[in-house]
């Protein structure tokens, strides 16, 4: 995987790994401080392009889910991937925004909190912080 720095025009999260799931709200860009309406690509529960808001509960009935048994009722820390939308933002360039980390805490199944965060700049992983022992 060893994505390296400076290969950043790759990053585009979507096609790069597959098919994520897309949680919907508003978060703070990290750069210009706007808050943005945007979809926050991430890999938990059943993996296959689903749409959820916070407060949702993440559905783990299908073919591939991720972590492969559902963990019980603990609290899952994951890192998703989101773009700034506003065209003003230092993170546009050629045309295409810079990819941001967020921190997504998902509560006893249920997705509590987005906010942004700085895990592994330029790695795409999708990783899963907690518990430690999920990947
Ligand atoms: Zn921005």
């Amino acid at each position: 995987m060893g994505q390296q720095a400076g290969n950043t025009k790759e990053l585009g999260y979507g096609g790069y790994t597959g098919s994520s799931n897309t949680l919907y709200c508003e978060i703070k860009c990290p750069k210009c401080g706007t808050a943005v309406a945007s979809g926050i690509g991430f890999k938990v529960g059943v993996v296959g392009r689903l749409s959820y808001k916070l407060g949702e509960a993440l559905k783990w009935e299908g073919t591939e889910t991720r972590p492969e048994n559902r963990p019980k009722d603990v609290t899952l820390k994951t890192i998703g991937y989101f773009e700034c939308d506003n065209l003003n933002c230092e993170t546009w360039q050629d045309c295409y925004p810079e990819v941001q980390e967020a921190l997504i805490t998902i509560t006893a199944n249920v997705i509590a909190a987005a906010e942004p965060t700085t895990h592994k700049p330029n790695h795409i992983g999708f990783d899963i912080i907690e518990p430690n022992d999920v990947t």
